[in-house]
Formats: structure tokens, C-alpha cells, sequence
């Protein structure tokens, strides 16, 4: 992709960018390291072509196979409650769908582990994080509701596709010393939950209420 592409025009432009970042801003984001991260990510490549003028709308938008791009502003509520407890180096996602979020935590934590069931939402995934060159995002196909028992414990988990309860593997998987999970769980609407784990102790509060596409099992190729 050239860099005209990456950097937009009109509708995807830096003002057009800018606008929503302050509105993220008013809507109570405060993390500036999240905001310039949200500022600089070009979220109009991670949608079809057809849907980027409305890419820095705050709005979920469809990405194919009933499955939704998350709205900028859970995007930055969530890697703000992820972020909040310091610096982390290893961060596990469930969901990677378009990769947008991916992309986001890339550029702060050391490293991204991603999990997606959708093999065609992965495959261009996988080649938008590259375009960017964020080569320390990880994907894996499987089941999210294992985690990734091979990369385990994760400084942070965030988990964008909501069961119907917290998956005990996912606690299992979280590091002893203040490993933060986020996560919504719950059928129509959802809870935003973020637990913190100390020991063998976790815990919880209610972030916001939110709407999610289901966290399904399964893998599609
Ligand atoms: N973080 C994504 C949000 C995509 S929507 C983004 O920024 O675009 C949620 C994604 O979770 C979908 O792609 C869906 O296929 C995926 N998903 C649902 N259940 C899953 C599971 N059990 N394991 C892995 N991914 C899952």
C-alpha cells in the first residue's frame, strides 16, 4: 500500500482523524498514550473499501461474516482498563477479526498474541498488521476459548466476542502478579468486565455496559 493510502484523504484524513480523537477524549478516554496510538493507527484500512469514509465514525462497522469491527470508543476503554495498571509486556487477544485492535495494542505492549476461529477474517488480518509492519503481532486459528495455553501467563488478556461467562482457562492463563483480563460477558447486552489477578485471588468490577458480537466456538476454514 502506498503511503498516500495509509496516511488518507478527505474522509480518512488527519482532520477527520483528529475529530474523532477528540471526541474520545470528551466521551472520557484520558490514557494520552491511547489516544495518539488511535490518532496514528489508519482504522479506514481495516474495513472494506466501501465502509472507509466512515472509518473514524464512532460506530462499530461490518467486516463480514456477521462479525463487526469494535466502535473506536470500546476500543480505547478497553486498552485503557488494560493498560491502567502499568507497563505490559505480553497481551493476549480472543477475537483478532479485522485486526484493528491488534494493531492498537501493537503499539503498546511488547508483544500481541491474537486468537481468531474465522480463517478468511484472519488471512487479511494478518496482511493489513504486515502492511504496517507491527511484526510483534502473533495470530494463531483456534477455538479463543482456550486462550493460548502455549504462550501462557499474559500480562493482559482482552477478549472482544462476549460468552455467556467468564472461561476458566482464560483466569488460568492470566500471570499471578496483577494479570488484568477484560472482557464482556453476558447474552444480549453485555457487562465489561475487568478482573485482576493476584495469586490465586481475582478481582472483579463492571466497566461499562456494552454490545458484542457471541464468542462462538469452533474454527471456520
Ligand atoms: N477485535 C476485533 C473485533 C472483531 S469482532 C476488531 O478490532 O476488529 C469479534 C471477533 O471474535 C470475530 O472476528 C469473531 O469471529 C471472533 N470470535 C468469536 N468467538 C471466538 C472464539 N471462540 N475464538 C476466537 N475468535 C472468536
Amino acid at each position: 500500500m502506498r503511503d498516500a493510502e495509509l496516511k488518507g484523504i478527505g474522509m480518512t484524513s488527519r482532520r477527520t482523524r483528529d475529530r474523532l480523537i477528540n471526541r474520545l477524549a470528551q466521551q472520557g478516554i484520558t490514557s494520552s498514550d491511547v489516544l495518539e496510538v488511535m490518532r496514528e493507527v489508519p482504522r479506514h484500512i481495516f474495513v472494506d473499501e466501501a465502509l472507509a469514509q466512515r472509518a473514524y465514525e464512532d460506530t462499530a462497522l461490518p467486516i463480514g461474516h456477521s462479525q463487526t469491527i469494535s466502535q473506536p470508543y470500546i476500543v480505547a476503554l478497553m486498552t485503557e482498563a488494560l493498560l491502567a495498571g502499568g507497563a505490559l509486556n505480553k497481551v493476549l487477544e480472543i477475537g483478532t477479526g479485522s485486526g484493528y485492535q491488534t494493531a492498537v495494542l501493537a503499539h503498546l505492549v511488547k508483544q500481541v498474541y491474537s486468537v481468531e476461529r474465522i480463517q478468511s477474517l484472519q488471512v487479511k488480518a494478518r496482511s493489513r498488521l504486515r502492511r504496517l509492519s507491527l511484526y510483534n503481532t502473533h495470530l494463531m486459528l483456534s477455538d479463543g476459548t482456550m486462550g493460548w495455553p502455549g504462550r501462557a501467563p499474559f500480562d493482559g488478556i482482552m477478549v472482544t466476542a462476549a460468552p455467556g461467562k467468564v472461561p476458566v482457562e482464560l483466569l488460568e492463563q492470566l500471570s499471578e502478579d496483577g494479570g488484568r483480563l477484560v472482557i464482556p460477558v453476558g447474552d444480549f447486552h453485555q457487562d465489561l468486565l475487568l478482573v485482576v489477578r493476584r495469586g490465586q485471588a481475582f478481582r472483579q468490577e463492571v466497566l461499562e455496559l456494552v454490545r458484542f458480537v457471541p464468542m462462538l466456538s469452533g474454527v471456520i476454514r
